[in-house]
């Protein structure tokens, strides 16, 4: 942040000032709010739109107090200071020990930011987690946004997926990966980013993107069902799973 002096104009724009010192407050105070403990998680149902059947959810961090920003802001602010990696940790300690708390077979899936995947350490704190929390590595998928950042971790991919856990592509079809590239990676999972069902009704490119999916040896989920007619659709086309606040909104578990 501090570099953008030299940018000159941008400079005078208040709006983008008063932006930079929200959020230079936010990443001075959240190291102490993730130490009091108000960094939690809720948690969305994960559907098999074959029988209705929740599978798992997907657990969605939330910074617990009046007036805090949603996630998609202090998670970026916590990548730009580093703190993502101790928010990160937490994060993924709390969903596998509620996780492990349930009985059944219930999929626990926790996203893990391109930053996370830099840390040489995070194979062996994975392992970690899972043996502290006692649950089983089956009964975790992570979800790895599709960036131009993540997809060159490779070899930490492939570890992650050695460990028996399930990795999910998020928001697949933003635009950033060719088909080319997924091949050799452990991906279990293509999560369809909700952009794609504007356009589900018109079906045909959304079933052959499926097909291809499947031909991969992925899953696929639809994120981002509002109605049930979006739910009829993506059940159509071969979807396997879905999520939205049709079927279930982010609740505690
Ligand atoms: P995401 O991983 O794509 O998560 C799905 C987002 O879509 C969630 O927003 C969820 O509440 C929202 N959503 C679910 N169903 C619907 C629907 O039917 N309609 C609409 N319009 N939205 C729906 P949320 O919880 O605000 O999270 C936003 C983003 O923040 C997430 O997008 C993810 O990228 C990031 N995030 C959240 N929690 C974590 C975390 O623990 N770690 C990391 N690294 N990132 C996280
Ligand atoms: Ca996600
Ligand atoms: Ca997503």
């Amino acid at each position: 942040w501090a570099r953008h002096d030299r940018r000159g104009p941008e400079l005078f724009d208040p709006g983008r000032a008063a932006e930079e010192r929200r959020r230079h407050r936010l990443a001075a105070e959240m190291p102490a709010a993730l130490d009091r403990g108000e960094f939690v998680l809720h948690y969305q149902p994960l559907v098999r739109l074959a029988d209705g059947v929740t599978i798992g959810v997907e657990a969605l961090a939330r910074w617990n107090r009046p007036g805090a920003p949603g996630p998609q802001q202090f998670i970026q602010v916590a990548e730009r200071t580093g703190l993502i990696h101790r928010l990160g940790r937490a994060l993924l300690e709390q969903a596998c020990r509620e996780g492990a708390a349930r009985s059944g077979d219930l999929l626990i899936s926790v996203n893990l930011s391109p930053v996370q995947l830099a840390d040489p350490g995070l194979v062996a704190t994975v392992a970690d987690i899972l043996h502290r929390t006692g649950l089983p590595a089956a009964r975790l998928q992570l979800e790895i946004t599709e960036t131009a950042e993540a997809l060159p971790y490779r070899a930490a991919l492939i570890a992650l997926g050695d460990l028996g856990v399930r990795l999910a592509l998020d928001d697949f079809g933003t635009g950033y990966s060719s088909l080319a590239v997924l091949t050799g990676l452990p991906f279990t999972e293509a999560k369809l980013a909700a952009e794609f069902l504007a356009g589900a009704g018109h079906g045909g490119v959304l079933r052959h993107i499926v097909e291809a999916c499947h031909a991969m040896g992925m899953t696929v989920t639809a994120e981002g069902i509002e109605t049930a007619e979006q739910e009829q659709i993506l059940r159509d086309l071969g979807c396997d799973h879905g999520q939205g606040y049709h079927l279930g909104r982010p609740a505690p578990l």
